[in-house]
Order: C-alpha cells, then sequence, then structure tokens
C-alpha cells in the first residue's frame, strides 16, 4: 500500500524538496493533496505530474485561473482556508507535510491534527503561535508530529527509545546566518540582498531573513519546548557554522548524543516520510574527511537581540509567543520591502510585546484575535516610525 500524501505548500522549497523525495520512491507514495500560495504556473505543472486528487490554492482569483491551466474533471481544485483545511484533513491523506510559511499554517494543521493524521512539521510558526494547543490536539487525537526542521528533526532522532527524564538538554545549532562575524555596528549597513544571501541553506524569504537576525533560532527554541516537553532553560544554541551536527541531547549522565549529516533538507524529509523505517537513497554522502573541522560558539545575543526577545517571550508564557511571532511576521515583510532597516525588526518586536497583555492558557480565537492584534500594532509602529 503506497502512503498518501499531502504537501501544504507544495511549490515551496519544503514542497520541492518532499516532491523530489517521492520522485526516488514512485511505487511507494501517491500525492493526493497539493496546497500552494501564489505560483499557480508551478501548481499547475505539479497536477500534471502527481495528478493529485485535490488542490487548494487560498486566494479565489488564483484558484479560479488554475481551472483553466490543469484538467479540472480529474483534480478537484478548493479555495480559501476551508479548502486548505478539506485537504489537511482528508480521509484519504495518510501524511501531511506542513511545509507552508508563516502562521496561515496554524489551522490546517489543527485540522490535520485533530484527524489524527502524521504531520510532517517543517512551517514553525504554528507552534510558535499556538504550542500547547497543537500537542494537546495530538495527545487527543492520536496523531503523530514529526518535525523536518533539521534541528529539531535530529533531536527527535537522538530522543528516540529515551525517556523524558533523562533529558538533561537539548540543543540547537545554528548556522549563525551570513552576519554573525559582522562586528555589531556594521549590521546597521545590511541590505535585503546581503541578508538573503544564507551561507549554508536555500530556503525561502521569511525563514532566510529569519536566520540572519536568529529569530529563525529564536522560534526554533519555543517550537523545541512544546515538541520535547522540555523547559525554556534546558534548550540551548550554539553557533556551528559548518551545518553538519543538526542537533544534539544532552544527557542527564552528561553524555551527548549528535546528529550529522550533510545540511540536505531532503534528509529530514525522507526521514519523516518513511519514520520509523530507514531507506537507502542515492543523496550526496558526508565526507568527514573533507569536513575536517567542526567548529561551535557560543551566540551572542546582544548583536542578535532577537533570540533574547523569543526566550522572554517564551518566559512570559501564553500568547506572548503568538505575539512575538506575528510582531516578526510583519517586521520581516516590513525589512524585505525596503520600509524598515535590518537593525528595527528586533525593535518593532520589541515594542509590540512591551505593548501586550498576556492571556495564559489562551483558546484558538484568543491566539487568532492576538495574532492579528501584533500584526496591526507591528504596522502601525512602522508606519509611525516612517511617517
Ligand atoms: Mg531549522
Amino acid at each position: 500500500m503506497k502512503k498518501r500524501i499531502a504537501i501544504l505548500g507544495s511549490t515551496g522549497s519544503i514542497g520541492l524538496n518532499t516532491l523530489s523525495i517521492i520522485d526516488h520512491f514512485p511505487d511507494q507514495f501517491e500525492v493526493v493533496g497539493l496546497t500552494a500560495g501564489n505560483n499557480i504556473e508551478l501548481l499547475s505543472q505539479q497536477v500534471k505530474k502527481y495528478r493529485p486528487r485535490k488542490i487548494a490554492v487560498f486566494n479565489s482569483a488564483k484558484a479560479k485561473k488554475i481551472k483553466s491551466l490543469i484538467d479540472s474533471s480529474r483534480t478537484k481544485v478548493l479555495d480559501g482556508l476551508n479548502g486548505l483545511n478539506e485537504i489537511a484533513a482528508s480521509p484519504d491523506v495518510d501524511l501531511v507535510v506542513a511545509g507552508m510559511a508563516g502562521s496561515g499554517g496554524l489551522i490546517p494543521i489543527l485540522e490535520a491534527v485533530k484527524k489524527g493524521k502524521v504531520v510532517a512539521l517543517a512551517n514553525k510558526e504554528p507552534m510558535v503561535m499556538a504550542g500547547d494547543l497543537v500537542m494537546n490536539e495530538a495527545r487527543r487525537a492520536h496523531a503523530k508530529i514529526i518535525p523536518i526542521d533539521s534541528e529539531h528533526n535530529a533531536i527527535f532522532q537522538c530522543l528516540e527509545g529515551k525517556k523524558k527524564e533523562e533529558i538533561g538538554s537539548v540543543v540547537l545549532t545554528c548556522s549563525g546566518g551570513p552576519f554573525y562575524s559582522w562586528p555589531k555596528k556594521k549590521l546597521s549597513t545590511v541590505t535585503v540582498s546581503q541578508a538573503l544571501q544564507h551561507p549554508r541553506w536555500k530556503m525561502g524569504k521569511k525563514v532566510t531573513i529569519d536566520s540572519a537576525t536568529l529569530m529563525n533560532k529564536g522560534l526554533e527554541i519555543i517550537e523545541a519546548t512544546y515538541l520535547f516537553g522540555v523547559s525554556l532553560s534546558q534548550v540551548k544554541v550554539v553557533i556551528h557554522p559548518e551545518a553538519i551536527v543538526h542537533g544534539m541531547v544532552e544527557f542527564i549522565d552528561g553524555i551527548f548524543l549528535a546528529l550529522l549529516g550533510q545540511p540536505d533538507m531532503r534528509l529530514p524529509i525522507q526521514h519523516a516520510l518513511y519514520y520509523p523505517e530507514r531507506k537507502n537513497n542515492t543523496l550526496p554522502r558526508l565526507d568527514l574527511g573533507n569536513v575536517s573541522k567542526l567548529h561551535f560558539f557560543t551566540p551572542d545575543e546582544k548583536k542578535f537581540p532577537c533570540l533574547s526577545l523569543a526566550k522572554q517571550a517564551r518566559e512570559a508564557g501564553g500568547t506572548m509567543t503568538t505575539v512575538l511571532n506575528g510582531a516578526n511576521e510583519i517586521a520581516v515583510e516590513a525589512f524585505l520591502k525596503k520600509d524598515i532597516k535590518f537593525l528595527e525588526i528586533p525593535l518593532v518586536i520589541k515594542e509590540v510585546m512591551h505593548r501586550h497583555k498576556v492571556i495564559q492558557k489562551p483558546a484558538l480565537k484568543e491566539i487568532l484575535a492576538e495574532d492579528k492584534w501584533a500584526k496591526q500594532q507591528a504596522q502601525k509602529i512602522i508606519k509611525k516610525c516612517h511617517d
């Protein structure tokens, strides 16, 4: 029996890497649902190749347009949030790859989790917004969440068969982004194109900018606390420019387990698609003789304040991480549009967090309302700075 796969965000970097793994194992997987945000030309090519039963495009005008590009008698075209939800929760789907960027993935992921699906999770923002809610629903419905964010996938593998009480800390490695060796002063000159040059990974724009500010690592710290049920103080970050060690666990007896591999997203994706099995593949192998040296440094939180903002948000708990995430999404968007400078990203987030009154144990309705509030506040702050 083929595993039936739905991919949320099939035209993005995670989606394309997932499809390339599926191309390697055509007898093992069947693509039954795809969703995309903007790139309907590429989505229509994917429909012709994989013949999914359903696709969804969030924007209804674009959903209409794609009908003229494909054979819509064979593939049903859905739109809006309901369309994404229908694909995520579809009874003929075994595994959902959550590869969208940003907060828009939250509701579809919750729908998949409530239906007890296996969710291969790359989209970290929903965990930052609503980690407790997602994990509680997953427990209730016996859904399995397998992280494909490379660090969390590594830690997930290091933790297999281990007891929670045995964990001392989990260690997220961080390539450091393009600016880790820059003096703090020079960061005021960072341009959009410099920030989009990630030294190790080729990814979407949002996560690439987050990697440059180190907010990506901040979001990953929050994600790790929920995924692995550990406290904030049990999550450590080390800068590791070679990006060969993807994650580690230090156990209470002082022994570390580390996961090493090529910096290639197809590795954690294949692991998640096949879990709990492992399969041979033809991907490039790691040659440690060639790597020769591995470096580790402690990150400078003064230089990269997003990291400490994320920790403060997790410390405050409740809706504060939702607000951190919402403000960050708007600040990154504004930076990409050149409305704010690189060093203004953390300033906007800090100010929105400062204005926020935390709601502890929020319901979904409150999370969505605070996400919207944070985004509006960030927009106001950005507008005021530049009037
Ligand atoms: Mg990562």
